[in-house]
């Protein structure tokens, strides 16, 4: 079970230059965030940061497995997820987003990276997950077909929704 005290680091008190760490999570660090509809399998998170004097630079790297429901036939599958991103941090006096890749935090205070490594994670899973061909459920995809086919012929209300979505 991870601890997301782990994930708070006390910039402060950082000597200057290189540190890193490693985290292996698992379905458990979920549970602290908010609903995401997979679940992790194994995905492992390498943090390195340089400390030079006031400012901290980041690179992340989250790369592993989760499971998600497959995008054609409903069923779970494993995709592999792979992110990389990097980050300013500044030690200065309050709580503020200098740009989408500088946040400044008060100097004394410690840096939680957990809300990032989630962040990270879910920027990973690529917009679409399917099986390789021939892998899915052949009786979900039976039964998608036929309910596919029987949505052809639309309600005329939702003609109507689209000239008004058109129209915006
Ligand atoms: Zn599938």
């Amino acid at each position: 079970m991870e601890k997301l005290e782990d994930y708070k680091v006390p910039l402060h008190g950082l000597k200057d230059g290189v540190h890193t760490y490693n985290f292996n999570l698992d379905s458990t660090f979920l549970e602290h965030f908010e609903e995401t509809g997979f679940d992790i399998e194994q995905v492992e998170v390498r943090v390195e940061l340089i400390k030079n004097n006031k400012t901290v630079e980041f690179s992340f790297q989250v790369k592993g497995k989760v499971n998600v429901p497959c995008n054609r036939c409903l069923e779970k599958m494993v995709q592999k997820v792979k992110h990389r991103a990097k980050l300013i941090v500044k030690l200065g006096e309050q709580n503020a987003e200098l740009s989408e890749e500088i946040l400044e935090i008060p100097e004394l205070e410690d840096f939680d990276m957990a809300p990032l490594v989630f962040e990270y994670l879910m920027l990973s899973l690529p917009i679409r997950s399917v099986h390789k061909k021939g892998e899915c459920d052949p009786k979900m995809i039976e039964i998608l077909n036929k309910y596919s086919a029987s949505e052809e012929k639309t309600d005329p209300r939702w003609d109507d929704l689209k000239k008004l979505l058109n129209n915006n």
